[in-house]
């Protein structure tokens, strides 16, 4: 689906379906009827793993699909040498259309807009209560790139053994997120069981600041993660082994996906719209009708503030609106 703002990897590059058409017919390239389905599980420097039928098959893009991205989540089509063996490679010739796409606008060290995950229905946001302390803004962020995406936010609080969650559950209440909190010490059927139960039937991606033992979890959730990557880790210039790509991973018997990201740092969110981020905010919503062209909710005009005035909605639901959407003007860190 087409997102609003500008994107670098999208298939809507100028000219190309029209220069396509008028191709004479025995020129054009094959349907591909033939392409098996594939679900993307990690790209490396242009390597495409995907599962086909159970079989996990190497990939490269096809030249025809020009620009478009290839991305963890992403259902493909995928042609030539399925067996899966080692050294054997093929083809990736279309991405099918994405239910979500996770994006994050370019920052310093990257000056591209990126879709992270293709496909993830919820986003899971994981935080340690300590150790390293817990940043709010980064939350903050991570839950408006959530909302902006249409994924459902999960605040996952690790760490449970070093401090109480109550501060940060207070302060994310009016938001009214899911939320579960979990401790290594304790991890046990009943704690692993219950973060399975929030991800049944889901494709979560997984995000965090490095330290906050998403590892650790993730591990817990997907016992046979080791095998699966080993390939995906590269060592460093400082020598430290650091997962270059997402990596989805199935959750026991088939219920779910967890999509596993590099640790991160910012979440640029240039590219999000506040009309879009509102919709995750039902209650505010009608109220919005009559604000100002491209309002940013939090100007004299914008009529939120009549709407919560005259008891439409909660103070503190605008109040945790706003915060959210102030964070797109601030970097983490500030
Ligand atoms: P990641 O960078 O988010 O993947 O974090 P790791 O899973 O590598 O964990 C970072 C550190 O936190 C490691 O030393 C873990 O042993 C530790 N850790 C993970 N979970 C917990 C927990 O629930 N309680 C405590 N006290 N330490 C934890
Ligand atoms: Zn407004």
């Amino acid at each position: 689906m087409r997102r609003y703002g500008k994107h670098t990897d999208e298939d809507d590059v100028p000219f190309r379906p029209s220069r396509r058409n008028t191709r004479p017919r025995t020129h054009r390239r094959p349907a591909h009827e033939d392409a098996a389905e594939g679900f993307v599980l990690t790209v490396d420097r242009g390597r495409i793993t995907c599962l086909v039928d159970e079989r996990s098959v190497t990939a490269m893009k096809a030249r025809e699909l020009g620009r478009k991205s290839v991305v963890v989540g992403d259902r493909v089509a995928v042609v030539g040498d399925l067996s899966g063996k080692r050294d054997t490679l093929a083809r990736v010739v279309r991405v099918e259309e994405r239910s979500s796409t996770l994006r994050r606008t370019a920052d310093d060290d990257d000056p591209f807009e990126r879709v992270v995950v293709a496909n993830a229905d919820q986003l899971a946001i994981v935080t340690a209560l300590a150790d390293p302390e817990p940043r709010p803004r980064l939350i903050d962020r991570c839950l408006v790139a959530a909302f902006d995406a249409g994924l459902e936010p999960l605040l996952i609080l690790t760490k449970a053994d070093l401090a109480s969650p109550e501060p940060l559950l207070e302060t994310y209440a009016p938001l009214g997120v899911s939320h579960v909190v979990t401790s290594a010490e304790r991890f046990d059927e009943t704690s692993v069981g219950a973060v399975l139960q929030l991800l049944a039937g889901r494709i979560t991606a997984f995000v965090g600041h490095s330290g906050v033992g998403k590892t650790t979890l993730v591990n817990a959730l997907v016992p046979q993660r080791q095998r699966a990557t080993g390939h995906v880790n590269a060592v460093t210039g400082r020598g430290r082994h650091t997962t270059v790509s997402a990596l989805a991973l199935p959750l026991p018997d088939a219920s779910g996906w967890v999509i596993d990201t590099p640790g991160v740092r910012s979440f640029g969110l240039h590219h999000v719209d506040p009309a879009r981020v509102i919709h995750a905010f039902p209650d505010l919503a009608p109220g919005a009708v009559d604000c100002p062209r491209a309002c940013s909710h939090d100007e004299p005009d914008c009529a939120l503030d009549a709407w919560v005035a005259d008891g439409h909605a909660d103070p503190q639901r605008l109040y945790s609106l706003r915060r959210l959407l102030a964070t797109r003007e601030r970097h983490e860190g500030d």
